[in-house]
């Protein structure tokens, strides 16, 4: 059984069909509740959905009209931090995922973490509210040892291929906490500077878990089978 343990389906419903199809297991994030009505339409119930504002978007949403979404989605996400790729004042972002993390905590909802340039001020955050994490593209060399140390989950993109942070961060989490995931086919055109179809999918995916695999010396059949543990267990819905 493939993963995907953060995917944007950008209202792609081929991708949603082929995910269902081949038995894919993908988190959906959904950052908007027009997006939410879109992706659980797309995935027919069939995959667990996250909701959560996201750092680029904390000007567009505000926490109170998003509690509705919250309740219903199997984990919190992407919510986090960006100090890179957008100019959102921090001090509203900050607000912004303070309160969802707050939420999340009191309600026990896992969370999907989004750390982007922030990797130490969101480390001092979480801190302050246990709870089940999963970092989604983790890329910094920093605090990986940190996040480790707080049980929190990884997810390895495709740029295990040739991004040392990554490499070295997937050969550090335990065998237990480790997920694959693509961020979306739009994320993977981004990676890959081309253009990339729903054909590709699954081959993209196989690609991650391969080299994880490799680097991890475990058969693949075998890493895939730990990967969807990992991702129930993230998911709290061990029985
Ligand atoms: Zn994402």
């Amino acid at each position: 059984m493939l993963i995907d343990a953060h995917c944007h389906l950008a209202s792609n419903q081929e991708l949603a069909q082929l995910q269902i199809k081949q038995q894919i297991k993908a988190i959906i994030n959904c950052q908007t509740p027009e997006e939410w009505q879109i992706n659980s339409k797309l995935t027919m119930h069939m995959q667990p959905l996250s909701f959560g504002i996201h750092p680029w978007d904390v000007n567009k949403l505000k926490f109170e009209e998003i509690v509705p979404y919250l309740k219903l989605a199997d984990a919190v996400g992407e919510i986090g931090l960006d100090s890179v790729w957008t100019k959102n004042d921090m001090a509203l972002q900050t607000k912004t995922f303070r309160k969802q993390l707050a939420w999340a905590a009191k309600k026990q909802k896992p969370v999907i973490l989004h750390t982007k340039g922030c990797e130490k001020e969101i480390l001092a955050i979480i801190r302050q509210y246990p709870n089940n994490y999963f970092v989604h593209w983790y890329d910094c060399r920093k605090y990986q040892k940190d996040y480790i140390d707080l049980d929190c989950y990884f997810s390895i993109c495709l740029d295990i291929i040739d991004n040392p942070a990554v490499i070295k961060l997937a050969q550090s989490v335990p065998l237990d906490h480790l997920l694959i995931e693509t961020d979306g086919l739009n994320s993977v055109e981004w990676l890959l500077n081309k253009p990339v179809s729903v054909t590709d999918y699954s081959g993209i995916l196989k690609q991650t878990l391969t080299a994880l695999a490799h680097l991890r010396h475990i058969d693949s059949n075998k890493l895939a089978t730990i990967l969807g543990k990992n991702l129930i267990h993230f998911l709290g819905q061990a029985k």
